[in-house]
């Protein structure tokens, strides 16, 4: 497996493989086993796979957050030599940004709403990296985790509104036993805060069971509301049933509509996502 650090070595590298199908699955580190599973999909069904490690600074609208967000290069590197991951792209902030991109990108209705509206410009910095690294590898595939359901959103429509020639993979979350998402930010939880946050998945869970049985989103919302007022140990930012595709707010079932439901809390100072999909 190859370590590279610059963008010009990493372009000279996978230009010499002519020919080669490349796999790309785009991460922040701190790796864990769902971003594994992106990564095994990758090795699967490419000649090549390349997995970039970078912690975007321009997709943080929250200082501290960046700074406390984990990085284990190290170990991430083990983990994608033992699945067969033949490139690593691991660029320094220096390396991806000469000069801050001044550029904006914008998605419309796709990046105000929800992640978009608690994290302004979260998603311009999102589109402006994915673009970069896609310029980079120039993949014929690339692998995203339905775990970031907006994000995969966002980045559908940078591909097809810059013509970008490469199709994109959506995995599905990978948990763990408890039901709890599996997330780098997990390892900022307490042992205790880990077996709480189970919680999102069962919120999601009955969501889901509430609305088959027709209730109205607004009614789901407010008993999900009081379940989490009753775990003080929460700060809830949203939790909105949507169409998967358009992202628009859904008020009642219909069964053959796509729908998913997403939500973000915080526990333990740590800004948790996650969403289902039926
Ligand atoms: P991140 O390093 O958090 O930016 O994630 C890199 C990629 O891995 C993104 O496409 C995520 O959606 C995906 N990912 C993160 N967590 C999971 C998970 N639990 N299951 C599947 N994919 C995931």
């Amino acid at each position: 497996m190859r370590i590279i650090n610059t963008i010009i070595e990493t372009q000279q590298f996978l230009k010499s493989q002519s020919g080669a199908q490349i796999g790309f699955v785009p991460t922040m580190g701190a790796l864990h086993a769902g971003h594994m599973e992106l990564v095994k999909r990758a090795v699967r069904e490419n000649d090549i796979s390349v997995c970039s490690i970078f912690v975007n600074p321009t997709q943080f609208n929250n200082p501290e957050d960046l700074k406390k967000y984990p990085r284990t290069l190290e170990e991430d590197c083990k983990m994608l030599e033992e699945v067969g991951c033949d490139v690593v792209f691991a660029p320094s902030a220096e390396e991806m940004y000469p000069n801050l991109p001044k550029m904006k990108l914008d998605f419309g209705d796709l990046e105000t709403k929800l992640e978009g509206e608690f994290r302004p410009g979260h998603f311009n910095g999102v589109g402006i990296v994915v673009s970069k690294l896609f310029h980079i590898v120039k993949p014929q595939r690339a692998y995203f985790g339905q775990k970031d359901l907006q994000q995969c959103a966002v980045v559908n429509r940078l591909v097809k509104d810059l013509s970008f020639d490469l199709k994109l993979i959506i995995c599905d979350t990978v948990r763990e036993e408890s039901g709890l998402a599996m997330s780098s930010r997990n390892r900022r939880l307490s042992e205790t805060g880990r077996s709480q946050a189970a919680f999102l998945y069962q919120s999601l869970k009955l969501g889901e069971k509430l609305f088959k049985e027709g209730l109205t989103a607004l009614e789901v919302k407010e008993k999900i509301s009081r379940a989490y007022a009753d775990r003080s140990y929460f700060t809830p930012e949203y939790y909105e049933i949507i169409d998967f595709e358009t992202l628009n707010n859904i008020d009642l079932y219909k069964k053959g509509n796509k729908t998913a439901i997403v939500l973000a809390v915080f526990l333990e100072e740590v800004r948790l996502i996650d969403n289902i999909v039926f």
